[in-house]
């Protein structure tokens, strides 16, 4: 714990200093993030200061310089040695989010590098690595020469981020999650950006998700949390631009793990829901556009044309996986059945998510295994006809005896009636500054 006589701060200073809502000096942030990250400030001096920054706020030089000392906590990695100009993007989760995976590869396509590092799912919100590992083979954890190897060949690549980059908020986020302190903008601002940062993309598009299945369920947080981050990513010299998009409703047909991943195949293929391909287009153009890239192809053409299905193809392959083997299906299926006739009025992005996570797609507790087979396939979202006693969804698992509980999640969670209720539009809003 910190040693008065050789450290230059003692952490109840700065926890009463944030505590009594005084502003948090550069060297004071420099040295709790340094302190905690070599185990000189303990567990429980962190968690009251992260509490009192959740209560109190912190200003736009304090997010700043805790971004920048997490980011210092480990490496920064450099791609500058690529012909192409590098762009990613990152979201802040949701459910049915697979829009990655067709996306690194669409963008590719078109002529950018797309160096994306990922995380798993945790909670109702599914992971981009835990998806991928339905496919047979693929492996998640690449070495930096082999990201660039990748990188280089395929022009995307999508791995596990090392444990040295950010290692300050590896440990961070294990703790806020345990300490009710996940909510605080600037907490998840200085978080996502300081991986964004330190993994050294030239460009980056942020999708801030609002709606029940969100984060952040109201869109003003979301608006405030885009521009927090829009702001951290521009004076780190990254050209950032956020979307605000809808997840009150399940993005696409499907949540789950091989679920998610056979439909960015279909959308990969040039068909796949409507909702998924507009959002992939959308984001893929303002990547392109933040890479300064929007003359080259259009990521519309590279889903037509097969270019960015090819690309798919080489990135999974090149990182063990077969993109032609069957992907896993649960041992199990139980069917939601329509109650009436007549239009599905509503269909909640929470209950959807919850019911995916408790047939096994996510998990609970980190290091837990998942179910690649598990999750929710939809037949139909809101505004669609449908009829008594035919199928809304099925639910897939493993272990039979999770359907009770994915039943309750999804109780009140879908009605019919005779028009579809108000809903988010797609996207609603973009942030520059
Ligand atoms: N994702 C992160 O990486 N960090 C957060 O704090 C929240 C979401």
């Amino acid at each position: 714990m910190s040693n008065i006589a050789t450290e230059p701060f003692a952490a109840v200073e700065i926890i009463t200093a944030k505590r009594d809502r005084k502003v948090l000096s550069d060297p004071m942030i420099d040295w709790v993030i340094d302190a905690y990250t070599r185990g000189a400030v303990a567990d429980e001096q962190m968690s009251a200061l992260l509490m009192a920054i959740l209560l109190n706020g912190m200003n736009a030089n304090e997010i700043a310089r805790w971004t920048q000392a997490m980011i210092n906590s480990g490496e920064r990695m450099n791609w500058s040695m690529l012909k192409r100009p590098t762009t990613d993007k990152h979201s802040t989760g949701g459910v049915g989010d697979k829009i990655t995976l067709p996306l690194a590869p669409v963008v590719a396509a078109c002529g950018a590098a797309v160096p994306q590092l990922s995380g798993r799912g945790l909670g109702h919100t599914g992971g981009t690595l835990d998806k991928l590992e339905s496919i047979p083979g693929w492996r998640a954890s690449l070495s930096n020469a082999e990201m660039l190897a990748v990188l280089d060949s395929c022009g995307a690549v999508i791995c596990a981020a090392n444990a040295s980059l950010a290692p300050a908020d590896k440990k961070l986020y294990a703790l806020r999650d345990v300490t009710g302190t996940v909510e605080a903008i600037p907490l998840i601002a200085s978080s996502i950006m300081s991986k964004k940062i330190a993994e050294g993309t030239g460009a980056l598009v942020l999708d801030v998700k609002t709606g029940s299945g969100a984060f952040m369920t109201d869109p003003d947080q979301a608006r405030e949390l885009a521009h927090t981050m829009v702001r951290l990513g521009l004076a780190a010299g990254v050209k950032t631009v956020a979307l605000v998009t809808a997840m009150d409703v399940p993005l696409g047909l499907t949540a789950g793990n091989a679920l998610e991943v056979r439909e960015s195949v279909e959308v990969l293929a040039g068909g796949g829901p409507s909702d998924v391909v507009e959002l992939t287009i959308t984001l893929a153009r303002e990547m392109l556009a933040a890479a300064g890239m929007s003359g080259t192809k259009d990521p519309a053409d590279a889903l037509k044309d097969g270019s960015a299905m090819d690309v798919w193809r080489r990135m999974i392959k090149a990182q063990g996986g077969d993109p032609d083997a069957a992907l896993p299906v649960a041992k199990h299926q139980q069917q939601v059945l329509a109650t009436s006739d007549g239009v599905l009025a509503n269909l909640d992005a929470l209950s959807v998510g919850v019911a995916a996570w408790r047939l096994g797609a996510g998990r609970s507790r980190q290091g837990e295994s998942v179910q690649a087979g598990a999750g929710v396939e939809l037949f139909a979202k809101p505004g669609d006809l449908v009829k008594k006693g035919e199928p809304i969804m099925t639910l897939h698992t493993d272990t039979p005896e999770r359907f009770e509980r994915a039943l309750e999640a999804l109780d009140g969670g879908w009605s019919i009636g005779e028009k579809a209720a108000p809903r988010l539009p797609l996207i609603l809003d973009r942030i520059t500054e």
